[in-house]
């Protein structure tokens, strides 16, 4: 047996006894401690500002087995909050340096890094995991993990859930002194599409502002985004990518002429990163609560011993410290969670381009490129492929045709899938 001294034994006897708000069905036990450094094998999902306080609480918990996946290298920025990181680490993988820093700190404790993007590990990567918590900066990310933890999760024939196949995610979320964490249980309570709509709206300047009196360096790139983007399409019919460098690089370039037009100062590279992904400054304090709400969320989903946030907790230290929870509620016809197709309501003389812009504004989908498959007469048709180059050429002249001339009338079935997520969505056309 493992000989770790005194370091956890006060979480030991935590889970050894119980007390007045415990979880009625929790067996106190000695072992449950050793159950859960030894058993149980937990994915972070980021290693920023989130992940390291993350990582750093989940191991000094006892948590033994923990991955970390991350695309990003330091940068010097980051070196102001994100404490598992210094100087000489510069341009290192985030998701290494984190983990080497917490295994060479906490004994016996083994993160392994993967240095790359979610969307590059298949089904069985994520089955392996009891538990997945999310620190991320990108809502995309989010959408994706969370179709991706949908897609595990089995039904028997009378449509139930195997609650063995549910693998619970807690996502934490900061911006500035506002951070929120919550505890999905995928299949069964509202996930990250139910509620697209609590995600913070962008900062919208007044559009006669952008076009024609600009007095910031935000007007200036704004009006690259919203307006020149569209008109010019220097990557063709795309939207803009916020981690896309060629993206970002035309924008900066594009604003920079026009703010030295308007005798404007300030429009740099970050900034425009800035702009277009929504970054507002990070607060180490806000990242410290909300990893540390995570973290207990965590232990309490694995070892049962208290009864999880149900579901969702908004926190607020911007004056004074204000927080409550409150229940995100699950939507029957959520594009990700439900189990049957999604009504879209569209007039079947209108041109498959439209009905594309449809999706991608429609509150309920926000899909940022759109596939379509049509299922008619018991024969897939594909309607449009927007992510490999060579089929989008072969597909493009669909777009202008209208729905009724590619087979399509009210109550048809379409299968529709987006970077947003790895599962199929499946639409049906209404009236
Ligand atoms: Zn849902």
């Amino acid at each position: 047996m493992e000989n770790f001294g005194r370091k956890w034994s006060n979480l030991e006897s935590f889970l050894s006894t119980t007390g007045p708000f415990s979880n009625s069905q929790y067996e106190a036990n000695s072992q449950n401690f050793m159950f859960m450094r030894d058993y149980i094998k937990i994915l972070v999902i980021g290693a920023g500002g989130l992940g390291c306080e993350l990582l750093k609480d989940l191991g000094m918990m006892g948590f033994k087995h923990i991955h970390v996946i991350d695309m990003d290298t330091v940068e010097l920025s980051n070196l102001n909050r994100q404490f598992l990181f210094r100087k000489k680490d510069i341009g290192k993988p985030k998701a290494e340096v984190a983990a080497n820093f917490v295994n060479n700190r906490i004994k016996g404790c083994c993160v392994i890094p993967h240095f790359c993007k979610i969307q590059d590990f298949e089904s069985n990567f994520y089955r392996g995991f009891n538990l997945v918590v999310c620190g991320l900066d990108s809502v995309v990310a989010r959408r994706w993990i969370n179709g991706m933890l949908l897609s595990l999760v089995s039904y028997n024939n009378d449509g139930e859930i195997d609650v063995t196949s549910i693998i619970p995610m807690v996502d934490g979320g900061t911006e500035g002194f506002k951070g929120n964490a919550r505890v999905i249980l995928p299949g069964k309570t509202a996930c990250i599409e139910c509620n697209l709509d609590l995600f913070p709206q962008q900062i919208n300047y007044p559009m006669c502002t952008i076009a024609e009196t600009p007095r910031l360096p935000e007007h200036c790139i704004e009006y690259v985004r919203t307006l020149l983007w569209g008109n010019e399409k220097p990557f063709g019919d795309v939207c803009v990518d916020g981690d896309d460098t060629s993206h970002i690089q035309w924008i900066y370039e594009k604003a920079s002429i026009r703010a030295r037009q308007y005798g404007i100062h300030g429009v740099s590279f970050r900034l425009t990163q800035g702009v277009v992904k929504h970054i507002i400054p990070a607060v180490a304090s806000t990242n410290a609560v909300i990893a540390a709400i995570c973290a207990t969320e965590v232990l309490k989903l694995i070892t049962f011993c208290y009864d999880h946030i149900n579901n969702y907790i908004n926190f607020n230290d911007g004056q004074g410290v204000y927080t409550y929870t409150f229940e995100a509620e699950k939507k029957d016809d959520c594009s990700a969670c439900s189990h049957k197709p999604i009504p879209l309501s569209v007039d079947i003389n209108t041109n498959l381009q439209n009905m594309i812009t449809l999706l991608k504004q429609h509150p309920r989908f926000q899909l940022l490129s759109p596939s379509i498959t049509s299922w008619v007469e018991g024969k897939n048709k594909t309607l449009y492929i927007s992510n490999i180059e060579s089929l989008e050429q072969a597909t493009r002249q669909n777009l202008s045709k209208t729905l009724l001339e590619l087979g399509i009338t009210y109550g048809s079935e379409l299968q529709v899938t987006d970077i947003t997520s790895p599962k199929v969505i499946l639409i049906t056309i209404s009236v």
